[in-house]
């Protein structure tokens, strides 16, 4: 099969990644989320005592990071100063200062860089909020997945876990630096009234659609 690369994007628990990790065990590929890079960037901020809201703290912080990211059995691995901050990216300290610092030009430079090198050189799915528009704008096979705000709610919730969610998707949607938007030739799909199955099966028939060849 030539290489590809998969795009998917949209708001906080609209199912991106159950989607994206379907996929890719049809395609055999990796699956990269996105969003733990920046999960662990903040991981790296917090542990440094920056302040999430000051930008130039941040910007200074992050460039002095150690970010390691390579992809390990189909899945992002992810070291920050040579330590696994796998135990800690979904910790609502991280949840609630994430989009603060993802909004820095000077962060999203550095982790749009190396989201790209994990692409230069094998197939792969990337899930995300930029991908299609930013990350990777050429590639012709784009998602945007959405649904209802209180659909996306409910869905968290059963995962038991905090998460203000609300507040993100407010400020990656109104950020003024790559921010949430439906990309111009993204196929979207509205996954409110619909199961992992469904999601699933329509994004599979539009690349079929384009030509890519997915195994059943
Ligand atoms: O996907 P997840 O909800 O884990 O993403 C956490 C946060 O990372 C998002 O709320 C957003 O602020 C940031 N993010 C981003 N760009 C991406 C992926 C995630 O800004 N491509």
């Amino acid at each position: 099969m030539p290489f590809f690369l998969i795009a998917i994007d949209g708001p906080a628990a609209s199912g991106k990644s159950s989607v994206s990790r379907r996929l890719a065990a049809r395609l055999n590929c990796a699956c990269v989320n996105s969003g733990s890079l920046y999960r662990a960037a903040t991981w790296g901020v917090l542990q440094a005592g920056v302040d999430p809201a000051d930008p130039e703290a941040v910007a200074t912080a992050v460039s002095a990071l150690r970010l390691d990211s390579e992809t390990v059995d189909g899945s992002l691995q992810i070291r920050v100063n040579g330590l696994d901050p796998e135990a800690y990216l979904r910790d609502p300290a991280v949840a609630a200062s994430v989009s603060k610092v993802s909004s820095v030009p000077a962060v999203r430079e550095i982790l749009t860089g190396i989201l790209r090198s994990l692409g230069s050189s094998s197939s792969l799915i990337m899930e995300g909020r930029d991908i299609g528009t930013v990350v990777f704008p050429a590639t012709p096979f784009k998602f945007y997945i959405d649904a209802s705000e209180s659909v996306r709610l409910q869905r968290r919730h059963a995962q038991g876990e905090a998460d203000s969610l609300v507040s993100r998707d407010r400020q990656d949607s109104t950020r003024r630096t790559a921010p949430l938007r439906i990309a111009e030739d993204a196929k979207v799909i509205d996954s409110t009234h619909l199961g992992l199955d469904e999601v699933v099966s329509q994004v599979v028939d539009h690349l079929r659609h384009q030509g890519l060849s997915v195994p059943e």
